[in-house]
């Protein structure tokens, strides 16, 4: 196949949810569609297993939380579908963020009884902001919920995005009949026993179909039938390049655990989902098609085998082809790499692949050459934008707890930090090591990876910080910035690629900060422009 159709036919997606909305049950109903997976319960079991092997994913066990960024594929009609998995709990928001950073698009799961939930709108929000088309899937439709236009209306307004449903629910919880697909004019009749099996789904193309009233009762009929003209009312129609620009997103319900609503969701998402899209570096953007390689790191994964200490860099590719044993420039090191395993992810397995085309993720064994953000060309030097740090919500010291392990524990900070496990700063004064992080719980995780892998101990004393910003000023050399350095020495500290931050102990104090130095320019993001 050819470079050019290689491409087109890849579909690189994120999954995003606040934790329980069925994130989870949905991938693993699209991979039993893609074939890729035989039975459901797959996907989990996956996550349980990899558990018993690693360390790390031990406090994942016990926890129950999902903090790996996953990697599937499937093939469907003929596309290749990536999706890179998120974890919802919001002590990982970061590490969701930074996927995004390499999504062409997303779906978006809601849960119909609770709504629009506080980890779905900060996730949306950064979505919205960098125009990434959205599909929402409204889940659970065999449970009681809200009112399918209160819904809509919520996803509206709490989201901010401009809805237009695609297919419509028949009755809900006890009552839920089945579901119209707007998107093909068809209607599909729910049984709750027949779970892992997909109806074929009744074309109704004229709704005035008397044998419509035959199939869901005159009543439910008769409700379709009002609540489909008010859709075609109200809501925009259906427009792709709208969709595409991220002006317009398509609605779908459904549920998951039925396997109920997600073909629809599918078929209509391998159609009008974008292929992998150009990406901006500082130096210039970069066009999918042209077929020089380049690709970035945004995840990096460590310990899949706690004996080896051996990590597994996530590139996504942006143009080119990659290449098993190709010398690929590690722009940031300069340096000329060669990888001979590199990984490519299918369901819920890796193997090693020979190519791997714009779109696709590869996993690349990584000895400790990788940090996030990281760029690989095939010579140019270009640095892809995008991968912002943001400000920590947590601060604490973190001290050496054994004099004897003093280059262990400085060793395993670096990693855990270039991994984006959480933020290092070293204040200005003193050259104290603060870590920031965006929940408490990856002290834990950071203490006990720390002690397993690299054998050092840690411990912490709580340092009350509100948030950090980044220091921008207009002119380096004026008696403002001068005077800011001097005032406010204490709380200056410098993150790990060397960048200036003022530590801030309440919101309060970065807008007074702010007013009597305007010309220091205070951010919340590590990037600006
Ligand atoms: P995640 O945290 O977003 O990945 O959510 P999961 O996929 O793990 O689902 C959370 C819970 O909701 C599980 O107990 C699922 O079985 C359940 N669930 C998922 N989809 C549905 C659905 O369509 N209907 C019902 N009733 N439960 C569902």
């Amino acid at each position: 196949m050819s470079f050019l159709k290689e491409l087109q036919r890849r579909r690189t997606f994120g999954i995003i949810s606040h934790p329980d909305a069925g994130k989870t049950t949905l991938t693993e109903k699209l991979l039993l569609f893609g074939g890729a997976i035989q039975e459901a319960g797959a996907v989990k079991n996956n996550k349980i297993k990899k558990g018993a092997t690693s360390d790390f994913m031990e406090i994942e066990r016990q926890r129950g939380i999902s903090v790996a960024t996953s990697v599937l594929a499937f093939i469907y009609k003929d596309k290749k579908i990536n999706i890179l998995d998120t974890p919802g709990h919001k002590d990982f928001a970061e590490d969701t963020f930074r996927t995004l950073t390499a999504v062409d698009s997303v779906i978006v799961v809601i849960d119909v009884a609770k709504g629009v939930e506080e980890q779905t709108e900060k996730l949306v929000q950064v979505c919205r902001m960098r125009k990434i088309p959205i599909i929402v899937f409204i889940n659970k439709l065999d449970r009681e919920g809200k009112d399918a236009f209160d819904l809509l209306d919520e996803v509206e307004q709490k989201l901010g995005l401009r809805v237009t449903p695609l297919s419509f629910p028949i009755g809900m919880g006890y009552d839920f009949k089945g579901i119209y697909n707007i998107w093909e004019k068809k209607l599909n009749i729910f049984s709750a026993d027949k779970k892992q099996t997909v109806s074929k789904g009744i074309e109704f193309s004229d709704l005035e179909d008397p044998e419509l009233d035959k199939v869901i009762g005159e009543k439910s009929a008769n409700t379709l039938r009002e609540e489909l003209e008010l859709i075609y009312e109200v809501y925009p129609s259906f427009d792709k390049s709208e969709y595409l620009k991220g002006d317009l997103q398509p609605v779908f319900f459904g549920s998951a655990l039925n396997n109920f609503g997600v073909k629809e969701l599918l078929d209509c998402f391998t159609e009008i989902a974008p292929t992998p899209q150009p990406k901006k570096a500082e130096e210039r953007l970069v066009d999918s098609k042209e077929n020089k390689l380049t690709g970035f790191v945004f995840k990096i994964h460590a310990n899949m085998d706690p004996k080896h200490r051996d990590r597994l860099a996530f590139v996504k590719i942006v143009s080119g082809t990659f290449k098993r044993n190709a010398p690929y420039l590690h722009v940031r090191n300069n340096k000329k790499l060669k990888f001979s395993s590199p990984n490519a992810f299918f369901a819920e397995k890796k193997e090693i692949v020979e190519e791997s085309f714009p779109g696709d993720i590869v996993g690349l064994h990584d000895t400790g050459n990788f940090k996030i953000g990281d760029t690989l060309t095939e010579g140019e030097i270009l640095n892809f934008k995008g991968i912002p740090s943001f400000s920590p919500e947590h601060f604490r010291y973190v001290n050496n707890a054994d004099p004897m392990k003093s280059k262990q524990l400085q060793k395993g900070l670096e990693q855990l930090m270039d991994e984006g496990v959480a933020q290092l700063f070293t204040l200005e004064l003193n050259g104290r090591k603060i870590i920031g992080t965006v929940g408490a719980l990856q002290y834990e995780v950071i203490q006990y990876r720390l002690e397993h892998e690299y054998g050092a101990k840690c411990s912490y004393e709580n340092l009350p910080m509100h948030k950090v910003c980044w220091v921008q000023p207009e002119n380096s050399k004026n008696e403002e910035f001068k005077e800011f350095k001097r005032v406010k020495q204490r709380y200056l500290a410098k993150d790990k690629q060397g960048q200036l931050v003022f530590l801030a102990d309440s919101a309060f104090t970065i807008q007074m900060t702010q007013s009597k130095y305007p010309s220091v320019k205070l951010h919340f993001t590590s990037e600006f422009e």
